[in-house]
């Protein structure tokens, strides 16, 4: 009875927290409040916290000698106003917790709370990572690795709420989880002129809107089928006046892959068909490619750990292995230093009218989900300790 009144303690708490931080959003590299709030939380536990880069933070908590492993949560919010009425919702105008980090904040400190308390049974070192800055790339992970806060480290879980799976599900990757995302920036530069006399200016607008068609021919000709690979024009913006030739077009896009060969491939692929099509109408061109995170892969054994977990807690029908997710995420530089699974945790609830996506300003977790999410980060520590 007295682990079950703890247990329903800690699960109060963690929803407790996750309204604070929801209430207290703050932007990528901001995250000022939130990350002293933590501090504060952490030392209420007796832990010791390091900062690192401006606003992230470590702490360690230690048991008996042995592994390590890091558990990893990211801390900041969106440039989205928010439209939800609870009570707690953002008091930061314009900013908002539309990715559920103020989740992950609350779990892990959930986690922590747990592991604290039962540090007897801890054999090894369970590293704390809370990370500034995932929305905005170069993001804040980059930051541990510098500071050399994953050397030694065997193993690192972090995991994400998503309102696209039901709350009590969970999602789990053996190998690749999330795509390269990068961003591209083109313009073309005409000649303008009069609307009536056509051929003596060289229409930009025209000129986009054939890029924008051609570029489609890439992912359909250009890559192998086994390869996925997303092109998207995002925006486009070109001319003045109905009767005026445009002398300008501006687009901006996004690619998304797995696949490093093929990544290179379509950002070059892009720049040769955008060349071509200026050559042969006399415009000019500038093209920006931008590499955003590049792909999750996960580690296959640490994953089963997760799987096997994840298993225990929500039960085998709701551990579920859909195809890898076309977002990206930061998180993926710290499995190219190191084995580490990430997974998703369901936060949707169409009974309770939690449906929107991420980043929409509407966006919310449900709260009864959240229990999971941190006795998976809980177990999955314990077992890759050994
Ligand atoms: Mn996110």
């Amino acid at each position: 009875m007295i682990i079950m009144a703890e247990r329903e303690e800690n699960n109060a708490y963690v929803i407790r927290m996750r309204r604070h931080f929801h209430e207290n959003p703050e932007l990528s590299f901001e995250e000022v409040q939130t990350s002293r709030k933590i501090k504060e939380e952490l030392e209420a536990l007796g832990l010791e916290v390091k900062s690192v880069g401006k606003t992230g933070l470590v702490a360690d908590i230690k048991g008996s000698p042995g592994k390590t492993v890091a558990l990893r949560a990211d801390i900041d919010a969106l440039p989205v106003t928010e439209e939800n009425t609870e009570s707690f919702v953002s008091k930061n105008r314009g900013v908002m917790h539309a990715c559920g980090h103020d989740a992950h904040i609350a779990m892990l400190l959930g986690v922590a709370r747990k592991l604290v308390m039962e540090r007897e049974k801890l054999h090894g070192t369970v590293r704390l990572i809370f990370q500034a800055a995932e929305e905005k790339p170069p993001g804040g992970a980059v930051d541990f690795i510098h500071a050399g806060y994953l050397r030694n480290v065997d193993a690192i879980v972090g995991q994400h709420v998503i309102s696209t799976i039901p709350s009590g599900y969970v999602a789990t990757y053996p190998t690749v989880a999330m795509a390269n995302a990068d961003e591209f920036r083109v313009h073309i530069h005409g000649k303008g002129g009069h609307g009536s006399e056509p051929d003596k200016a060289i229409d930009a607008l025209l000129i986009a809107s054939y890029f924008v068609n051609i570029l489609q021919s890439i992912v359909s000709r250009m890559t192998p089928a086994f390869k996925p690979a997303v092109v998207t024009v995002g925006t486009l913006n070109s001319g003045y006046r109905y009767n005026i030739i445009a002398a300008h077009a501006e687009l901006t896009g996004t690619v998304r892959t797995f696949d490093a060969g093929i990544r290179t491939k379509v950002r070059k692929e892009i720049e040769k068909l955008l060349g071509g099509l200026c050559k042969a109408y006399g415009a000019t061109y500038e093209y920006e490619y931008i590499e955003g995170y590049p792909a999750l892969v996960n580690n296959p054994s640490i994953t089963a750990v997760v799987d096997e977990v994840a298993t225990e807690v929500v039960g085998k029908d709701h551990v579920l292995h859909p195809d890898p997710a076309m977002g990206g995420e930061d998180f993926s530089y710290f499995t190219k230093e190191i084995p580490g699974s990430f997974y998703f945790l369901g936060t949707g609830n169409e009974a309770k009218k939690i449906t929107s996506p991420n980043h929409s300003p509407t966006f919310s977790v449900d709260e009864d989900a959240l229990k999971y999410g941190t006795e998976i980060m809980y177990r999955s520590s314990l077992k890759l300790l050994g």
